[in-house]
């Protein structure tokens, strides 16, 4: 079967699609890919030139095992189920992971004393590996931790895992199996007929029988085309730093503060780059598309960084960058069948979708069938192996074995984060290929080190240009 990835003309005409998802971020590429275990002729249709170019592309990439989601919610049971999943799925497909702990730090007594009580909110959610910690023992984890906290919850399942390859493993899976993935294809109307609705999008008409709204921070708008008015996105923004890899020793966990009501607040946390990140601030704002950094966010961020971990302070920052929650005012994911319409809507996904993705995904293939979707008898997906973005386990220019067949895997073309022309080269033939440097980037990590691509960025460029159809 030849993989369908289109980006420009007339959307392919003939019988109406099975199923359509609208969003190609980590949540429809997750749910396209469970569609595509099924014999249904599925669309993923997705505004921008790439996947996971919304929210998915900037979180704090943290696999988060959900001791501390709203026990008894939807939102607890799909991350719950979500971190299994992935975390088992990343094993398989060689998404980077680094199973680091997490350590919910007391800084005053107050804190200290909410600590027995997220233990047993821990518990509640089915986690059971948490534990109390002591200054003392704090300080053994965490010897660089600042002066003065009191204590902490120990939480040694929270993983650090990464966000690009994540929808990217999904997505390319999911076109494998047959799922037609359309590009720079904006919805812009919907109309429901009695069998099928008619998608009007920026690259023609497009019909299908039953319809999947995952479409992030616009998850409102795309519901209020059928008639439902129930939710208002609101983008709260999260601003976060990157630390240069020379910080890595200086943190071993995921350093989280004690949550409050405004939030899970500012952490300290590796990354599976080898990076440190610091973040994130929350901040509502009116406008979707605001992912800028600011002057105060940053001076915000470096304040809390002070406290919890003062000499990654004066290491270099590598990047800043911000991303949006779908925050809806409501502390759960607003997931919804409509079984008249034939049509699902997946909205509110806030802070936690990353995790939860392969959950929403087999949840939402569940609903649909309860709105009458006949998925017919599943097969196994086609196998597949990520490229390896991950400093935890060799990197290509790492493997002798590697480069003995290929010797563009040992030719480094981006410096600071080693990556060679064979990576470059097989990111842009990909099943899915990279059709940006963003993209590329996010598949490789060249220009994304140290030097931002000051460097390897007119090489990457040019390898680029030339790989364009
Ligand atoms: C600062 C921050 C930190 C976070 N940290 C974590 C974390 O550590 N762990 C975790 O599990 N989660 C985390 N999250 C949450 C996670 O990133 C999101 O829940 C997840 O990315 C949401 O994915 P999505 O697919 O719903 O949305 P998106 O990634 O935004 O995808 C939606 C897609 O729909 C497309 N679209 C929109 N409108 C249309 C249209 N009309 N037609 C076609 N396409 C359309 C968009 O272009 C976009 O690509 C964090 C989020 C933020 C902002």
């Amino acid at each position: 079967m030849t993989p369908t990835v289109t980006r420009a003309g007339e959307l392919p005409d003939g019988d109406p699609y099975d199923v359509t998802v609208i969003g190609g971020g980590v949540v429809g590429t997750a749910i396209a890919r469970e569609l595509a275990k099924y014999p249904l002729r599925t669309a993923l249709v997705e505004a921008s030139d790439d996947i996971g170019n919304g929210t998915s592309k900037a979180n704090t990439a943290i696999l988060h095992t959900g001791f501390d989601a709203v026990p008894g919610s939807l939102e607890a049971g799909l991350v719950r189920e979500g971190q299994r999943l992935l975390a088992e799925y990343a094993a398989g497909t060689g998404i980077p992971v680094e199973r680091v702990g997490a350590l919910l730090v007391a800084w005053d007594d107050e804190q200290r004393a909410v600590l027995p009580a997220l233990l047993a909110k821990a518990e509640r959610n089915g986690y059971h590996a948490a534990r109390l910690l002591d200054a003392d023992e704090l300080y053994d984890r965490e010897p660089r931790l600042g002066p003065g906290a009191l204590g902490a919850l120990e939480v040694p399942d929270e993983s650090v895992i990464c966000p690009w390859t994540t929808p990217l493993a999904y997505a390319t899976q999911a076109v494998l199996a047959g799922v037609h993935l359309h590009l720079d294809c904006r919805v812009l109307h919907i109309d429901t007929g009695p069998d099928t609705h008619t998608l009007t999008t920026s690259r023609g008409p497009l019909r299908t029988r039953y319809l999947v709204n995952a479409a992030g921070l616009y998850a409102d708008e795309i519901d209020r085309h059928l008639g439902h008015d129930t939710f208002t996105v609101t983008p709260r923004r999260g601003q976060l730093m990157v630390f240069d890899k020379l910080a890595r020793d200086l943190v071993r966990h995921i350093l989280l503060p004690v949550p409050t009501s405004a939030g899970k607040g500012v952490l300290v946390a590796p990354t599976v780059f080898g990076n440190v990140l610091l973040g994130p601030t929350s901040e509502d704002l009116g406008d979707k598309s605001d992912t800028a950094s600011t002057a105060d966010g940053l001076h915000f961020l470096r304040e809390k960084g002070r406290r919890i971990l003062p000499e990654l302070l004066d290491e270099e920052v590598t990047a800043v960058y911000a991303g949006l929650r779908a925050a809806t005012g409501q502390e759960d994911y607003r997931i919804q069948d409509h079984p008249d319409q034939r049509y699902v809507t997946v909205g509110g996904i806030r802070s936690t979708g990353l995790t939860a993705s392969l959950a929403i995904g087999a949840h939402v293939t569940g609903l649909l069938t309860r709105t009458g979707l006949e998925l017919g008898t599943a097969r196994e997906l086609p196998g597949i192996t990520m490229p390896n973005l991950g400093e935890a386990s060799p990197r290509p220019y790492l493997r002798a074995d590697l480069i003995d067949r290929d010797p563009a895997y040992g030719t480094i073309v981006c410096h600071c984060e080693r990556v060679t022309l064979g990576e470059i080269r097989d990111a842009l033939n990909a099943t899915v290929p990279a059709r940006s440097l963003d993209g590329l980037r996010r598949r490789t990590r060249a220009r994304g080190g140290r030097c931002q691509g000051f460097s390897c960025g007119p090489a990457v460029r040019a390898l680029f240009e030339e790989a364009r159809p």
